[in-house]
């Protein structure tokens, strides 16, 4: 085995959290090597709607917490970097929409909620009629003349993931290394890095940071939960135009979240999330998608949903144990000597996951100090995944 090859840190896992740290302590002079054991992104991120929330969604029920506050200048930090005007340039990767819209149907209760939400989170919710806006300002599917609810404009972009992974796998290319072994874990403070087609290298990390999401399972000391999704997907011709909004219900959770992508073919699909996601988990394929028809039907039964064509897939959502099994309220990280754990929660908290651990290492007096990658040159990297649309192994009917 060749000699060991130094780092100030190793970021095991490369979905948003991994690739996010790596670009920041590259930028701050760290010699930081990412080393992923599948394709980036190929864990929660590629799944994500992709969504960065400012916290309404978090405040429709009046509890507007730790959560909302944390996320609140997520979007205005996101759009700066996409527009290459922050620390970490996204210059490349794209915007879907610059808004995130909220619906209400007329029943009482969803009309209460949107109501309170627009009082909770003033700035950053604007019901559409009130903001001088007239209905063609609507989303297209909610300007049929059927449609008698209310709609609330949110501060909240949606970024097209994939592409901010490639953005940042292609700027940091020489600092992210694919790893084809068992699960990675620190032996006596160093890596043995693995792949079928070369020597085994010894990496020695300072510090080792598991952004691996569910794959952070393996460190005894950071426990996590897994709560699952049941995602659907609808595709196809007949779909009313792009539509990203969270249909408002009686419960904390909106009754649907709605984002809008295409396909490899260039067809458009509808991602739907939500309650009917989380009520969705012990639903079969074919339940799940009957039950979507129905939501669709019910919420917007102008549109014909016959000719469309669903699919669905199940996803756990990996986060730090929280006490009674719910959402932390913000990222989560944990240290236990020279290795630290880390969870996002969101995808739109991971500049704020790379901060804080930027400070432990802070903390730990741990240097940067520049390195020469080129004998990791020819080793092999990871590419980036696929959106769940995109999978092959997925039955539509
Ligand atoms: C259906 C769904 C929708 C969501 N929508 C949103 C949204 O709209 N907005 C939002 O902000 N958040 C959203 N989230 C949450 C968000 O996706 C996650 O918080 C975020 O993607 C987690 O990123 P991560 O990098 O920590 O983990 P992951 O994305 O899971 O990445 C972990 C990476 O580590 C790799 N890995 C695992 N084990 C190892 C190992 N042993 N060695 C090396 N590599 C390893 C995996 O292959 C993967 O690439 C959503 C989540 C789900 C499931």
């Amino acid at each position: 085995m060749s000699a060991a090859f130094n780092v100030d840190v190793a970021i095991i896992g490369g979905g948003i959290a991994g690739l996010w740290l790596l670009a920041r302590l590259r930028e701050q002079g760290y010699a930081a090597l990412l080393i992923e054991n599948a394709q980036l992104g190929a864990g929660q991120t590629l799944c994500a709607q992709g969504i960065i929330h400012g916290g309404a969604k978090y405040g429709l029920h009046g509890q507007a917490g730790q959560t909302a506050e944390a996320v609140a200048g997520m979007p205005d930090l996101w759009r700066r970097c996409l527009r290459g005007e922050a620390a970490i340039d996204l210059r490349g990767a794209a915007l879907l929409a610059e808004h995130q819209y909220l619906w209400a149907t007329r029943t009482p209760t969803s009309r209460l909620a949107a109501f309170f939400a627009s009082k909770l989170m003033r700035g950053r919710v604007e019901k559409v009629a009130e903001a001088g806006m007239a209905v063609d300002h609507y989303p297209p599917v909610l300007r049929h003349p059927h449609f008698h609810g209310t709609v609330y404009r949110l501060d909240e972009p949606i970024i097209d993931v994939a592409s901010v992974l490639t953005v940042l796998a292609e700027r940091y290319r020489d600092a992210i290394v694919r790893h084809d072994g068992p699960a990675l874990l620190p032996a006596d403070g160093h890596l043995t890095l693995r792949h079928t087609d070369r020597a085994p290298r010894v990496i020695q990390p300072s510090m080792t940071v598991f952004t691996a999401g569910a794959g952070n399972a393996g460190l005894p000391w950071a426990t996590q939960q897994l709560r699952p999704l049941h995602m659907v997907m609808a595709r196809g011709d007949h779909l009313p135009g792009p539509l990203y909004a969270h249909c408002i219900g009686a419960s904390e959770v909106p009754r649907l979240t709605v984002t809008s992508h295409y396909d490899a073919q260039g067809r458009l699909v509808w991602y739907l999330g939500g309650g009917l996601a989380e009520a969705g988990v012990h639903r079969d394929c074919d339940a799940q998608i009957r039950v979507a028809r129905e939501e669709l039907q019910a919420l917007l039964p102008w549109v014909d949903w016959h000719p469309v064509e669903f699919a669905t897939f199940t996803i756990q959502r990996a986060e730090a144990h929280q006490p009674g099994g719910g959402r932390p309220a913000g990222f989560s990280v944990f240290r236990e000597g020279q290795v630290i754990a880390a969870w996002p929660t969101k995808l739109a908290l991971a500049p704020l996951l790379a901060e804080q651990i930027e400070t432990v290492l802070h903390t730990l007096n741990v240097q940067p100090r520049p390195i020469d990658f080129s004998p990791l040159a020819d080793w092999p990297r990871p590419t980036v995944g696929v959106y769940p649309w995109n999978r092959e192994d997925l039955a539509w009917s």
